[in-house]
């Protein structure tokens, strides 16, 4: 279904916070619009999320957007954040948080797979900008071999989080996460669905979202701040999964769904608690 916009912001969002300080063409927005609809479709509330946010270009255009309950946290201390508020909240409230791919897949990581390994439940939606956009544009873990970028200027060379097999899907997957996926914010409706499904996993989620930034990325790779040639750029590089070509840097689609199949965090930590004060042993 296709949602305006304005109805969605008037109902989840702060009008003061809206539209976000993000450049001018900025695909942010777009992932934020994801995650807002898929929260619609779910007929949740205002009051049935806490929303978490991190640094960089993404924590800081969504920080404080959602009109209910909110924190944040710097590099990867969302997660332990997240952590404490999930045996502090009734179980029955959802956290989402809106991260960087800074924030999850490197600085972070730590934390991030610590909350993967404890199968707590949030669902993290990683804003993925191929870089350290935010500080003016050098390479980071995701930036797609062969990018120009302020760091790289004759091509990103190193390997990255999604080249030859080496996904970091598969890390997080190893580590314990129950619900993974990635989409590109062109990916629309298929996107929302996905994210639907995460939001549903009372678990570790993770939906890994790479967008266009037009003022860094693409004028370094691209020569130009042309919206239209990095939307076309990254579109060109996204394949579902299962029809990757040999020129495709994003599989996208659902990587791992094992949704509600292990022991949630919280949920162990109150029935082990109870355990040890009934019989004094777990
Ligand atoms: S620097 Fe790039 S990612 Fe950051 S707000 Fe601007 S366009 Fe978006």
């Amino acid at each position: 279904m296709e949602y305006k916009s304005s109805e969605l912001t008037s109902k989840y969002l702060r009008s003061r916070k809206i539209p976000s300080t993000a450049c001018s063409g900025c695909g942010l927005g777009m992932n934020h619009k994801i995650v807002v609809q898929a929260i619609q479709e779910l007929d949740l509330d205002v009051g049935d999320i806490v929303w978490g946010t991190s640094i960089g270009c993404a924590g800081r255009q969504t920080f404080a957007t959602w009109k209910g309950d909110g924190f944040a946290g710097t590099h990867g201390r969302v997660y332990a954040i997240a952590r404490g508020l999930r045996i502090a909240l009734p179980p029955e409230k959802y956290l989402i948080l809106t991260v960087g791919d800074g924030d999850a897949f490197g600085i972070g990581l730590a934390h991030l797979i610590h909350a993967a390994r404890c199968n707590a439940d949030m669902t993290v939606i990683v804003n993925d900008n191929l870089g350290y956009q935010s500080t003016g544009g050098q390479y980071g873990w995701t930036t797609p071999q062969g990018a120009k970028t302020d760091s790289s200027p004759y091509g990103m060379f190193e390997h990255n989080l999604m080249s030859e097999g080496m996904d970091v899907m598969h890390i997080l997957k190893g580590a314990g996460a129950t619900f993974l996926a990635r989409h590109v914010s062109m990916d629309g409706e298929r996107a929302v669905e996905t994210v639907k499904k995460a939001i549903q996993n009372r678990g570790f989620s993770l939906v890994h979202m790479p967008y266009p930034c037009p003022t860094n990325f693409a004028s370094r790779e691209l020569g130009s701040r042309n919206q239209v040639n990095i939307y076309r750029w990254i579109k060109e590089r996204a394949a579902p999964l299962g029809q990757e070509k040999n020129t495709t840097v994003w599989a996208t689609g659902i990587w791992h769904d094992a949704s509600n199949s292990r022991p949630e965090f919280s949920q162990l930590v109150r029935e082990t608690v109870e355990k040890i004060r009934r019989t004094g042993t777990i």
